[in-house]
C-alpha cells in the first residue's frame, strides 16, 4: 500500500514495544530502537515503521518529509492535568516563599479557593483563550494527547463550563484532550459539615456530563480533610454505574485507602502516591490500575517524591504526568517532568519513555491506539534535535523537540505551533 507521507532520514527511532497490558517488571526497562529509520503514514495511521529503503511505499502522490537525522519517538501522553482554569496564583507564590503556610493562605481565601473564584467569574471565551495558550505550549513540548479535569467550579454551571470549553478545544486544536469530571476536587464551604449531600449533588451532575458527552472519567480527591475512602467509594461506584471509568487522587499527603480502592474498583489510574503504603502497592500490583506519578508537583512544593524505585521493583505499572495546574505545578513543560523523573525518581531513560507513552495510554483507555510507533497506531510522532534519548533527559530544562506530527499532520515545526 502507498503512503500519503513518509518521514525519512531518522537517525534513531525509539518506541515502546506494543503490549496488551501496561508495561512493568523487566519489560519496563526495555524499548525498541531502529537506526536509519522511516515511518510511512496513510490516513493518519502508521502503515510501516522500518529501516533503509522505503520506495515500496512511495507513489506519485506521496509526500516525503526529511527528518534531517533527528531522533524520533512517539507523541508524549500527559495523563493528568488541570489545564482549563481561570486565573493564576503568583501573588501566593511570594507568600509561600516567605514561609506562610498553605493552610493560612487557604484561610485568607487563597489556594484552591482563589482558582475556584477565578474560574467561576471568567467568561467561556476568556477561559478558552487561556487554556488554548497552555495547550499550544504543551504541543510545542511534544505532547500529542493530554488529559484535563474539571474541578474548579464545585458548582454545576462552572463544572460544565470547564468541560464544555475543554470539549471545544479538543474539537478545534490538533491535540487530543481526554476529559475527566472532577466535581469532587474539594469540599465547598457550604457543605463542609455534610459532604455526602455535596457528593449527591456531584452524582446528579454526572447525568448532564453524560448527556453532552463531556467526560469519560470521574475523579475524586481522596485526602485528609477532603474525601475519605468511604466517600470516594460512594462517588466512584455511582460514576461506574453511570458508565464512567474511575480515576482517583490518592496517597498524596496521607494514605487513606484510596489506592486500595482504585484497585478494587478497577480504576484506570491512581494518581500522586507520594505516601503510598505496602498495602497500596500490593493492591496495585494485583490490578491493571496504573500508578500515575506526578514528580513536578513534588519538585514545585519542595516535598517528598513517590517511592518509584520500590514501586518498579514490586512490578507496578508506572506512568508520569505533569499535573499542570495553577497551584502546585504551574508549568506546561512536560519535558521538565521527565527530567525530574530522571533526577529525583532515579528512573532510567527507557523506563521514562514507557512511562510517558505506552503506560499513560492505558491510564486514558487509549491502549493499542497511541503511545507506540508501530503499524496501525495513530501517527503521533515527535522529532527531537538530539542524538539520543538519554541526552534529552540529561540536558535538562530546555526544549529538545523540533517537529511534532499529530495523526500524520505536521503541527509543530522548529518548536513553533503551526496555526490552524
Ligand atoms: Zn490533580
Amino acid at each position: 500500500m502507498q503512503a500519503d507521507l513518509i518521514i525519512h532520514n531518522i537517525k534513531t527511532l525509539i518506541t515502546p514495544y506494543p503490549s496488551d497490558l501496561p508495561v512493568c517488571n523487566d519489560a519496563f526497562n526495555s524499548i525498541k530502537t531502529l537506526e536509519n529509520a522511516f515511518v510511512a503514514i496513510k490516513d493518519g495511521t502508521i502503515l510501516e515503521v522500518g529501516t533503509g529503503n522505503y520506495q515500496a511505499f512511495v507513489d506519485a502522490t506521496t509526500e516525503l518529509y526529511d527528518a534531517k537525522g533527528a531522533l524520533a519517538g512517539p507523541g508524549l501522553i500527559d495523563s493528568h492535568t488541570h489545564v482549563v482554569h481561570g486565573g493564576s496564583r503568583e501573588h501566593e507564590f511570594e507568600k509561600k516563599m516567605a514561609g506562610v503556610p498553605y493552610l493560612q493562605i487557604l484561610k485568607e481565601g487563597g489556594g484552591i479557593h482563589s482558582t475556584v473564584n477565578a474560574t467561576r467569574k471568567i467568561s467561556e471565551d476568556a477561559l478558552y483563550a487561556q487554556a488554548k495558550k497552555s495547550l499550544i505550549k504543551m504541543m510545542e513540548y511534544g505532547v500529542t494527547t493530554v488529559e484535563g479535569k474539571s474541578g474548579y467550579g464545585l458548582e454545576k454551571d462552572t463544572e460544565l463550563k470547564q468541560l464544555r470549553v475543554q470539549k471545544k478545544l479538543d474539537q478545534n486544536l490538533p491535540i487530543d484532550i481526554v476529559a475527566t469530571f472532577m466535581g469532587a476536587h474539594a469540599v465547598p464551604e457550604a457543605f463542609k459539615d455534610n459532604k455526602t449531600a455535596y457528593l449527591d449533588e456531584v452524582i446528579s451532575w454526572m447525568d448532564d456530563v453524560k448527556k453532552e458527552s463531556l467526560a469519560e472519567f470521574v475523579d475524586i480527591f481522596c485526602e485528609d480533610h477532603v474525601f475519605d475512602a468511604k466517600e470516594s467509594e460512594y462517588l466512584l461506584t455511582a460514576a461506574i454505574k453511570k458508565g464512567f471509568k474511575a480515576k482517583i487522587h490518592s496517597d498524596e499527603i496521607k494514605a487513606l485507602g484510596g489506592t486500595e480502592l482504585a484497585a478494587k474498583l478497577n480504576a484506570v489510574s491512581a494518581d500522586h502516591l507520594m505516601a503510598i503504603t505496602e498495602s497500596g502497592m500490593d493492591a496495585l500490583k494485583d490490578s491493571h490500575t496504573i500508578a500515575n506519578i506526578l514528580p513536578s508537583t513534588s519538585f514545585y512544593l519542595n516535598s517528598t517524591y513517590a517511592p518509584v524505585r520500590k514501586m518498579i521493583d514490586k512490578g507496578l505499572a508506572i506512568a508520569l504526568s505533569s499535573d499542570y495546574n495553577p497551584g502546585s505545578s504551574p508549568s506546561e513543560n512536560f519535558m521538565l517532568t521527565l527530567n525530574i523523573a530522571a533526577i529525583h525518581l532515579k528512573m532510567s531513560p527507557n523506563e521514562i519513555l514507557n512511562a510517558a507513552t505506552i503506560n499513560p495510554s492505558f491510564a486514558l483507555n487509549r491502549q493499542g491506539k497511541i503511545g507506540v510507533l508501530e503499524k496501525e497506531y495513530q501517527a503521533d510522532i515527535v522529532l527531537y534535535d538530539a542524538h539520543n534519548w538519554p541526552y534529552v533527559l540529561y540536558h535538562y530544562g530546555i526544549n529538545h523537540v523540533k517537529d511534532v506530527f499529530k495523526s500524520g499532520h505536521l503541527i509543530v515545526k522548529d518548536q513553533k505551533y503551526l496555526k490552524e
